[in-house]
């Protein structure tokens, strides 16, 4: 039985759960879809984006920050019309698993996070998330099992007002890279940051 499967015969204890408004089979075939497998971060998260969302309420055009790079803006994505390419979405790298919506126009929202004294109360929850228990001996069934038993018991969340971060960012002035000859955006400097050495690559012989 693959992943998706195990993750299937949960639906059927829990036929009342929705999240996100999907049924929890919808649910966990989204998750699938998008991000290949159903990664516990992920269902974590689509019960977060649903509090959230519960808060900020349902006609408010609302933009995403995720607090982490892992899981959680994949569940913003695939749970939310907000997506890095649109720049709804904003990523920090803090390794911490909170994330916030908020209305575009007012900037006042919800801050969601994985509240650790009260994930306590789930074990295998606990466990998996502060890494203290070998992948080996927590196979991904129980601990859906346990996600799902926790719901939002394991979340606390805070309204707020957004300070940082909310403006979509427009793009700049554009001109073309006196080194290398592609298009960049002049707020780099003189050349583009890859022709200031920024660059990520090195160029391999043609085949
Ligand atoms: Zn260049």
């Amino acid at each position: 039985m693959n992943a998706n499967d195990r993750a299937f015969t949960l639906c059927s204890r829990k036929e009342t759960t929705y999240v996100c408004g999907k049924s929890l089979e919808d649910f966990f075939e989204a998750i699938e879809h998008f991000h290949g497998w159903i990664a516990p971060g992920i269902v974590l998260g689509g019960f977060m984006v649903d509090l959230a969302r519960e808060h900020v309420g349902p006609d408010v055009e609302a933009d995403a920050i995720v607090e982490t790079c892992h899981c959680l803006p994949d569940a913003v994505q695939i749970f939310t019309p907000c997506t890095v390419g649109n720049g709804w979405l904003k990523i920090l790298n803090w390794d911490k698993f909170a994330l916030s919506l908020y209305d575009r126009r007012t900037l006042s929202g919800c801050r969601v996070w994985l509240d650790i004294e009260k994930a306590k109360g789930f074990p295998n929850l606990y466990n998996w998330y502060m890494r203290l228990v070998p992948k080996k001996d927590l196979p991904l069934k129980t601990l859906l099992e346990t996600i799902l038993d926790a719901g939002r018991s394991a979340f606390s969340c805070r309204p707020i007002r957004i300070t940082r971060l909310s403006k979509r960012e427009k793009k700049g002035d554009t001109a073309i890279c006196s080194g290398c000859g592609e298009a960049y955006p002049t707020n780099q400097g003189n050349i583009c940051a890859a022709c200031q050495g920024e660059g990520y690559y090195e160029v391999s012989a043609a085949r």
